[in-house]
């Protein structure tokens, strides 16, 4: 018999379970809001349809180019028409130093002359190639295997820039190997990261000049549109699930109509508030506020260098800032030669400052930033503010086996999926909805 499957939550980790099941389960997805999508977003802005939050996903990664694929939309995949970005660093945009990965230098000899890493820095990160750590055998922080291996320096001028880019988290708080399973695979393999690192390379035998984002054009967004118009009548917009209980007949009840299985796709919090006994590391998750300033500037009036995708902020320098993307540099389909388009980041774990500001404080304080570090006038003809309170996940050292124990607590016939347990970035939201569904119904 056709099993009953309700999902509930609309972001790309729903809808990915609910592309999954859709011939072989009888589906209904619940979507709480009236638009489908969750963090992924576009709206216009200065008359240019933009995306909100995410804007590109990783290529290294398949499964949101294979889904992007599977929907017909190769032809729409781009990628960034720029490679090099920059930290700002000492009163200056300083390029990020090459070759890296996820800012370990993979060279330090070279990085002293980046005017980013001291001498002195370059010389101790150096000293990983002798190998005196030894290969790890258990999770840990980022920070505690980067200081150990490579030293301070290239942590926080290097690694934690890049890194608080991607998930806004503080590296000395998150777990390598929820976060980054690269360093992780490379940290077990070898007593010197950068060799485990460049061993990794080799053996992938990867495209050198393969691209690492893809996106789609307009924008990210258009896969939430194609699903949707795929899925069609098996979504349920507007739809906010108050409860989920175990139905007399077998099965569960989500809002008084019995289903066989569910698969919760919303924030972990969410989760928690709808399961009568839910596993206690579920409430545990912490999460990480930021905002994204979308800003449409008149070209003719930057003055400084944009020949990058744009550039990281370092934690030390106190500013709201976080990170900057030039995404008409970066996209080719992004903006005009009227309308030149940067979106700023601000917010990470442990500043909060942008919560308690109206978006005009924000903007203005935003706007001295950004003009700050490119050291150039702005002439702004449009912002949008889009806020993410408490949206990004902070996996703690320990997370993976905490969340695979804890997902063993839950009864067989409820999943959870998404990025509160799986991997932030889009392409592993799409894997962790898709497999979880399967696991449903392979019961
Ligand atoms: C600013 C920002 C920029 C980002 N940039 C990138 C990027 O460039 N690349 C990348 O790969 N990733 C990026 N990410 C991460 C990525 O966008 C998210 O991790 C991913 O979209 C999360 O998807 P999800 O479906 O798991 O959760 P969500 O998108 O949070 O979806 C959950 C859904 O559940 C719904 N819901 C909640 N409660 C209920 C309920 N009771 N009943 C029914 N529905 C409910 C919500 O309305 C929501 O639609 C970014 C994230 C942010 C915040």
């Amino acid at each position: 018999m056709t099993q009953r499957v309700a999902i509930v939550g609309g972001g790309l980790t729903g809808l990915a379970a609910a592309w999954e099941l859709r011939e072989e389960a009888d589906v209904s997805l619940f979507e709480a809001s009236a638009r489908l999508g969750g963090k992924v977003a576009m709206s216009l802005v200065d008359s240019l349809m933009l995306d909100e939050g995410a804007d590109a996903f990783l290529a290294r990664v398949p499964f949101a180019t294979q889904l992007a694929t599977e929907l017909g939309l190769s032809d729409d995949l781009v990628s960034p028409a720029v490679r090099n970005a920059y930290i700002h660093a000492g009163g200056a945009l300083r390029p990020i130093p090459s070759p890296q990965v996820l800012g370990v230098p993979l060279e330090p000899a070279a990085i002293a002359s980046s005017g980013l890493i001291s001498e002195r820095g370059a010389a101790r990160a150096a000293r990983d190639l002798e190998g005196h750590d030894a290969p790890i055998e258990r999770d840990e922080s980022i920070g505690s295997l980067i200081r150990r291996r490579l030293g301070d320096e290239v942590l926080e001028s290097l690694v934690d820039p890049l890194l608080s880019g991607i998930n806004a988290g503080d590296v000395d708080r998150l777990s390598v190997a929820a976060c980054t399973p690269q360093l992780y695979a490379a940290a077990r393999a070898d007593a010197s990261l950068i060799r485990g690192i460049r061993a990794q390379l080799a053996s992938a035998a990867r495209d050198p000049d393969a691209h690492i984002f893809h996106s789609l054009v307009p924008g990210v967004s258009r896969l939430v549109e194609v699903l949707a118009e795929r899925l069609g009548g098996i979504v349920h917009t507007g739809s906010r699930i108050e409860s989920i209980d175990q139905d007399p007949r077998g099965g569960w009840s989500v809002d008084g109509e019995r289903f066989d299985a569910v698969l919760l796709c919303v924030p972990a919090p969410v989760a928690v508030g709808l399961l009568r006994d839910a596993p206690t590391m579920f409430g545990a998750i912490e999460f990480s506020s930021v905002a994204m300033l979308t800003f449409v500037v008149n070209p003719s009036s930057l003055t400084c260098t944009l020949d990058g995708s744009g550039f990281l902020v370092q934690r030390r320098s106190g500013r709201l800032l976080t990170a900057a993307s030039w995404s008409s540099a970066k996209w080719a389909h992004v903006g005009d030669e009227r309308r030149f388009v940067i979106r700023a980041s601000v917010g990470r774990d442990g500043d909060l400052r942008h919560r308690s500001m109206e978006d005009a404080a924000l903007i203005k304080a935003v706007l001295g930033d950004l003009v700050d570090t490119m050291s150039t006038p702005i002439d702004v003809r449009d912002v949008r503010v889009s806020r993410y309170p408490d949206a990004l996940a902070q996996y703690r050292p320990g997370h993976i086996d905490a969340i695979a124990s804890a997902r063993s607590e839950l009864p067989h016939s409820i999943g959870v999926a998404g990025a509160s347990y799986d991997g932030v970035g889009i392409p592993a939201c799409i894997d962790s909805g898709r497999r979880e569904a399967r696991a449903l119904t392979e019961l």
